[in-house]
């Protein structure tokens, strides 16, 4: 127990670092080009936030969360997903004063108590984007299109788009009307989940996991077929914009997602190859949501994507660059008096910028060597006895093995401009 992590959890060693920095900023970077300000949320909140931003019937909320009552006995939830905390800080700092619209995004980890398996996790982590305050199809089409530009900017292809639109309360009853309808004479052969889902929110049997409740929804009537004017031209123009962008997409009327306050706009980006855990980006407009955690009306679209799983279709198609570790110069010295010195000079060269190590073991030469190697140093530093007294020091470049005797007052200088250089 006390040498393992948590069931669903991972430590991200140093070895994964480099690949979680190219990620984060390649999200940071395109976020930037289409105008999106990072925000950071709490890591918990009161549990109500998220039962009424995220709905009492959906599985997140019924089953997932971890919800516990601190010292102060409040009820708090580490945060099952980000939409409804940064809905939560535009209300309570008035963001919607500023800017409109306001255009956030954020990166950091998300806790469910799913079942783990591959590209499943209880703490996994998402970047996602939120615009509030923007009501036309324009902005549903600019998140669309920047999810699918950081994917293809990690150089993904096999991505899947699809799109659908769930209505808005104006044509949604009709819609439910026609559901329980078409799942009346199925209804005992309904999940359990689903049974209750009957009554509370029949468009939800549509997104259950179960695969008999799958069988049961095909030939449902879409939601498409009952759209108001306004939610069809809606629909209608997103799909215009987002083929001038040049995207390709497909409506799934079977699209509906797990979420509540989900209004019109909703998409989904699969990865394929990645199979069962294929979805890599959920998202969709949700104007009901600013309303129900207490701001004034208004409309709001976002996504959000899985980063595990986006690492794991980068792994399996060797799309993550070489982040090797590496250092600028590595000082050996292998006799006592010079140690001091060595030591200095390392402190010197890092207090100029460079990256510089030295050996902590009392290793042999040929070991410091080694660890040269080791730390991928592009150059080093040997402090050797003779040419120490003569005020030298031996510099080595690590890539074409040349090497000269300098200075001793000339090495940050030197090693400065060879570094720089070399950059
Ligand atoms: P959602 O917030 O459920 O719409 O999920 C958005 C994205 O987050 C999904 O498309 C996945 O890529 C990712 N995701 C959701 N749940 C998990 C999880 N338990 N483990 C890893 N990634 C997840």
């Amino acid at each position: 127990m006390l040498t393992t992590v948590p069931r669903g959890t991972k430590d991200i060693l140093p070895a994964d670092i480099g690949a979680w920095r190219y990620l984060e900023n390649t999200m940071r970077d395109i976020c930037a080009r289409f105008g999106y300000e990072e925000i950071r949320t709490p890591i918990f909140e009161h549990t109500e936030l998220f039962q009424r931003g995220i709905g009492d019937t959906t599985d997140v909320v019924e089953k997932e969360m971890y919800t516990f009552t601190d010292r102060g006995e409040r009820s708090l939830t580490l945060r099952p997903e980000n939409t409804a905390s940064v809905v939560r800080a535009y209300v309570e700092h008035k963001l919607y004063a500023e800017n409109s619209p306001t255009k956030l995004f954020y990166i950091g980890p998300m806790f469910r108590y799913d079942r783990p398996q591959a590209g499943r996790y209880r703490q996994f982590h998402q970047f996602g984007v939120e615009a509030l305050g923007a009501v036309g199809p324009n902005i549903d089409a600019e998140i669309i299109i920047l999810a699918v530009t950081v994917l293809q900017s990690l150089g993904l292809k096999d991505l899947k788009l699809k799109i659908n639109s769930v209505g808005c309360p104006k044509c949604r009853p009709e819609h439910r009307n026609r559901l329980q309808e078409f799942f009346k004479p199925k209804f005992n052969e309904l999940c359990k989940d689903c049974q209750s889902r009957f009554d509370r929110n029949p468009l939800r049997i549509l997104d259950c996991k179960v695969p008999h409740c799958g069988e049961l929804s095909v030939g449902a009537p879409s939601l498409g077929e009952c759209l108001c004017e306004e939610c069809s031209s809606h629909f209608e123009k997103l799909k215009e914009l987002l083929t001038s962008a040049g995207l390709t997409y497909e409506v799934d009327t079977n699209l509906v997602r797990g979420l509540d306050y989900y209004t019109r706009t909703a998409f989904e980006i699969q990865y394929t190859p990645l199979g069962a855990q294929s979805a890599v980006c959920g998202g969709g407009r949700y104007d009901g949501l600013v309303k129900e955690v207490g701001g004034p009306e208004t409309p709001g679209i976002g996504f959000a994507m899985g980063m595990e799983r986006i690492l794991l279709a980068l792994e399996s198609q060797n799309l993550i660059p070489d982040t090797n570790f590496s250092t600028d110069v590595y000082a050996i010295c292998t006799n006592e008096e010079n140690f001091s010195l060595t030591f200095k000079t390392v402190i010197d060269l890092r207090r100029e910028g460079l990256k510089a190590e030295f050996d902590f073991n009392g290793r042999s030469m040929k070991a410091q060597m080694k660890q040269a190697n080791r730390y991928n140093a592009k150059y080093v530093l040997i402090f050797g006895e003779d040419e120490v007294k003569n005020g030298k020091v031996v510099l080595r470049d690590m890539l074409n093995s040349d090497q000269k005797e300098i200075d001793l007052k000339d090495i940050t200088t030197i090693l400065k401009a060879e570094v720089q250089n070399n950059e």
